[in-house]
């Protein structure tokens, strides 16, 4: 049977080996998949053990009595466990198995650890539900009550804190630490801070004593938690594993069952395997040790999903005395690729020597390393080069560009578009495809029509023909009024102004979403989804990508129904909200065309994938190697349990990264540096031009020139007139003749780069948080300042407009006498407001600490004698072309006739720098200066959180410079600049749903 398979020696060596454990080290593209089947095939199949018997072999080995009747009577399915890690790589080698012996009527147990931990606790009565990482988020997320944080809280984000919680106690379980021996670690280190205390100082003392703080508040959160998850019948997916341990060492014969029935063991990607896997491991196997381990260590890349980084070391230690093979024969790539990959991979710690990759293939083209002055001269370059290769004939399917994170594709992704280069993207996620973000918008205002930001997507669409001019009235009105888009329009509908809506389709679409909204009351999700696309007149044709995004969104749809009660929009949306705060992806199902397209993808996705031609993207300092983000909760190195990390074990990570990608290639790979002239390129390409024989034969340089402003400017940094949306074709049919669902899709590109008039005579009226947000952002500067696109209320600002009106109250009781903070107490709760809290529990946790805050600003301002000259005083400071607008929360007289500004603070306590720094202070002084002709000679931020003060000052010269800045933001929203700048605070950002630069049309 083998034979058939044309396997080398080493292969052979491999799938033959007989009874105890083997280690098969295969290096990229030597056969890894093919040999780990093919040795499942010959134990099926090998002397005397063909299948003999399939009529007895059971979906899954039913433990109990079975071993007798079938040990030493060769080896059955069912006597054959094989663990990876991903139901992908489950599925294929099951495919393997059952394509070389069609005639077995069961397979071997071939799944996942944690599919086949869940069932060995399932046949032990463990009917629980499994919670993943983001159903963990949620879970957690809505019993924040219930886990006793203190330090592991943020009142503006409570759930902040959640997934670095459970990735820190996931960590623990990969290393079978219970929240018991947690316990006991944090109760050691309180000893121990016991004994050393007298020694101490006080900053030392205060330092120690708030880790142990901290460890004993992880202890306990991770026991509540626990007993939470238990308590609900659910399981987390990192609890499968140490639980199934504790099984087997609680129940000895249980575990004896599986030992007689696994008569051999194989695991795929060994690499990646963690302290708690192998621990599993070494109480399934039984002497003589028959366990396969199949991996690389050059390509160990899932540290952050818990691998360890040395399964091998351990490996050795749990089966000593095992036979090792080398796959060293790589079937994949040409010579020069792999002496190249060779090279880089050299510079790493490795497990124990190895032997060179071989390979029978060509020498073949170099290695061509491209060198850019920066990233879009990059992206231009290589998009050429990728239509040069294709109109010489490679088909764009063989085509991979890889990349180490997902944003660094934008500026390709952007220039295959100018060139009409097809490309698929992996790893997408449905919920940024324009369709979606539709569809979520429109059951947004189903949900809640004065979701003013998904309204106002909607009218966009030119179906809806409502016309700019007149939804930038209403938004306008909106925010004058306080009140929502649907507010002004329901109110202009009621009035004399009805005829402002004629002949738009706001009638139709209040008919419409007042309909869907009374469905909902009752229906489930699913058919409100189908109504709604029933409603718009949806249809797709087979081909159609938005067809499978709208049906992988139903099966999401569907799998929420089974797990909820009610199946309503109601909890649906509560739900969804925290799905997306958790970060909850639904990923896009692979294109039918996607074989017609070159393939985009991260570099981890594309670990067992091969293709002719491959593009690294970036490989630039900071991108690649990436950055490293520690564990906001670090593991204690104390409680370590498998090998010691090397110190670099980052940038070792990194390299295996680069590493996989570059044998991702066949024929043709191209690595692309990115450094400005004069300055260092990443370390790697360093790395890889490290071999001075290898650079001269193998590596060819190539030098990317800067690519002319008009190749590489970004269409939305250019204002371009808007066109007014086409009227909609007036047939009985709601939408006319639309198929498909461009008929949805807003023209946001054009409306976000709208162009507004602004007369150079015109004084711009400005404020420092303005400001602040155009540096951020300009597209979101735009979005509210001139689009006036009105935002619901928000926890932090609501609370921070209490607290000052409550530093206000206090300043105007202490002119009457001494104040008591019962008397504050008293008006904070008058004053206090429940608009755009979460839920009960941030409300709850913003008042505790309000009135905390409160009290302990009541005590340190009793011995305070000089009382503000002003509070609240308004400014507005002609600079020009600009007019500064604003008002400095308080001034104080200081002995020598100067004053100080204060400015107020909730939420994070501002440090030194942010004051140093602080446009919003600066302006503060300017406005005492020149308009109320003070002298600020002190510049304050005071922090009600921790009732802390950070002084700063500003010299004329200092201030000649922000008014200088000020000038040069307003020439730039003269000009109509208003890129977005996507990134982290994206997050946060309430426009999100209308920016352009988060619609993924593919
Ligand atoms: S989502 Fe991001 S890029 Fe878009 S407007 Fe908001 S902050 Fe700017």
């Amino acid at each position: 049977m083998t034979s058939a398979f044309k396997l080398n020696p080493e292969q052979l060596k491999a799938v033959e080996h007989g009874e105890g454990p083997l280690l098969i080290i295969a290096g990229p593209g030597s056969g890894k998949t093919r040999v780990i089947t093919q040795r499942i095939v010959h134990l099926l199949t090998g002397a005397g053990s063909a299948v003999e018997e399939p009529g007895l072999l059971p979906d899954f080995p039913t433990p109990a009595g079975r071993s007798e009747e079938y040990s030493g009577a060769g080896i059955q399915p069912e006597n054959i466990l094989a663990l990876t890690f991903t139901e992908k790589a489950a599925r294929e080698m099951q495919r393997r198995v059952r394509e070389a012996l069609p005639e077995l009527e069961a397979l071997p147990h071939i799944s996942t650890f944690h599919a086949f931990c869940y069932e060995v606790l399932r046949k032990r009565h463990f009917e629980r539900t499994l919670l993943d990482k983001v159903d963990v988020w949620i879970f957690l997320r809505q019993r924040m009550e219930s886990l006793g944080l203190q330090f592991y809280q943020k009142l503006a984000e409570p759930g902040a804190f959640l997934h670095s919680l459970n990735d820190f106690f996931s960590r623990c379980q990969d290393e079978l630490i219970e929240p018991a021996d947690f316990e006991r670690y944090a109760e050691a280190m309180d000893r121990e801070f016991q004994e050393l205390s007298p020694s101490l100082d006080a900053a030392e003392r205060t330092l120690m004593q708030q880790d142990i703080q901290k460890k004993q508040e992880l202890a306990r959160v991770f026991r509540n938690s626990r007993k939470l998850i238990e308590e609900a019948g659910s399981s987390s997916l990192g609890s499968l594993i140490p639980e199934t341990v504790r099984l087997f060492d609680r129940e000895p014969e249980v575990l004896e069952s599986y030992r007689q029935l696994f008569r051999y063991v194989l695991v795929d990607e060994f690499q990646d395997t963690n302290y708690a896997q192998v621990e599993l491991l070494k109480r399934l196997v039984k002497p003589p040790l028959s366990i396969t381990a199949v991996g690389d260590d050059d390509q160990a890349i899932y540290r952050f999903r818990g691998a360890s980084h040395g399964a091998f070391k351990m490996f050795d230690e749990a089966f000593p005395g095992h036979e090792t093979v080398f796959l060293d024969t790589n079937f994949r790539s040409t010579k020069r690729i792999l002496r190249a990959a060779e090279v880089l991979i050299a510079k790493n710690d490795r497990y124990q020597a190895k032997p060179h990759l071989q390979t029978s293939r060509e020498e073949g083209a170099p290695v061509y390393l491209l060198q850019s002055p920066d990233f879009l001269s990059e992206a231009a370059w290589m998009a050429d080069e990728v239509a040069r290769l294709i109109q010489h004939g490679t088909p764009p399917g063989d085509i991979a560009v890889l990349y180490r994170a997902h944003g660094y594709r934008d500026p390709l992704v952007e220039q295959f578009r100018r060139r009409k280069i097809p490309f698929a993207i992996r790893g997408l996620s449905i919920l940024s495809t324009v369709i979606l973000r539709d569809l979520v918008a429109y059951l947004n205002i189903i949900h809640s029509p004065h979701d003013t930001v998904s309204l106002t997507r909607v009218l966009l669409t030119p179906r809806w023909n409502f016309p700019e001019d007149l939804a930038l009235e209403a938004r306008k009105q909106a925010s004058r009024d306080h009140c929502s888009l649907c507010d002004v329009l329901e109110s202009w509908g009621r009035s004399g102004a009805a005829n402002r809506l004629e002949g738009t389709g706001w009638p139709e679409l209040r008919r419409l979403l007042g309909e869907l909204h009374k469905y909902a009351e009752h229906a489930s999700v699913t058919a409100l989804l189908e109504r709604l696309i029933g409603r718009l007149e949806l249809s797709f044709l087979p081909q159609d990508h938005d067809g499978a995004y709208v049906e992988a969104f139903r099966k999401f749809l569907e799998k929420w129904e089974g797990k909820s009660e009610s199946r309503e929009l109601g909890s649906f949306w509560e739900y969804f909200q925290y799905f997306r705060e958790a970060g909850g992806q639904i990923e896009a199902p692979e294109p039918e065309n996607s074989a017609r397209a070159v393939q985009m993808m991260s570099v981890h996705a594309a670990k067992g994938l091969e293709f002719p031609v491959v593009f690294i993207l970036s490989v630039a300092p900071r991108r690649f190697p990436h950055s490293e983000q520690k564990a906001v909760i670090e593991f204690p190195e104390a409680l370590r349990k498998g090998p010691p990390p090397p110190a670099n074990i980052h940038e070792q990570e990194e390299r295996r990264l680069l590493y996989v990608g570059l044998t991702r290639a066949e024929d043709r790979l191209y690595v692309s540096s990115v450094a400005k002239s004069g300055k260092k390129p990443s370390l790697f390409i360093s790395d890889l031009a490290s071999n001075p024989t290898v650079e001269a034969r193998d590596l060819e340089r190539i030098q990317v020139p800067e690519a002319p402003p008009e190749t590489v400017e970004a269409p939305r940094m250019q204002p371009v007139p808007r066109e007014r949306p086409s009227a909609p074709k007036p047939q009985g049919s709601l939408f006319g003749d639309a198929t498909g669902a461009s008929g949805i899709h807003p023209p946001l590109n054009e409306w976000a780069s709208h162009t507004f008039v602004i007369k150079p005579e015109e004084k711009l009226q400005l404020s420092a948080s303005a400001i602040e947000t155009y540096d951020a952002c300009p597209q979101k500067f735009m979005f509210s300042h001139y689009m006036k696109i009105p935002t619901g209320p928000q926890a932090a600002l609501t609370f921070g407009n209490i607290m000052h009106q409550c530093a206000r109250r206090y300043f105007e009781l202490r002119r009457q006498g001494p104040v008591q903070f019962e008397q504050l107490q008293v008006h904070f709760e008058q004053i206090w407001k429940g608009a755009g809290f979460e839920d009960d529990y941030q409300e709850q946790a913003y008042k505790k600490a309000g009135l905390e805050q409160l009290r302990v600003f009541v005590s340190r301002h009793e011995t305070v004698t000089m009382l503000p000259l002003a509070a609240e005083a308004h400014f507005s400071l002609d600079l020009g072309d600009v007019v500064l607008e604003g008002r400095i929360d308080q001034i104080n007289p200081l002995p020598d006739h100067s004053v100080e500004l204060v400015d107020y603070k909730t939420g994070r306590p501002p440090s030194q720098k942010d004051a140093d720094k602080s446009l919003q202070l600066s302006v503060y002084a300017l406005a005492a200066r020149d308009q109320m002709h003070l002298n600020p000679t002190r510049l304050t931020f005071y922090s009600l959180t921790n009732n802390e003060a950070v002084r700063t000052v500003r010299t004329p010269k200092d201030l000649d410079l922000v008014v200088g800045e000020i000038h040069e933001v307003a020439t730039q929203i003269r000009k109509q600049l208003f890129p977005p700048q996507p990134g982290f605070a994206c997050k946060y950002c309430d426009y999100e749903l209308i920016c352009p630069a988060h619609e993924e049309s593919l």
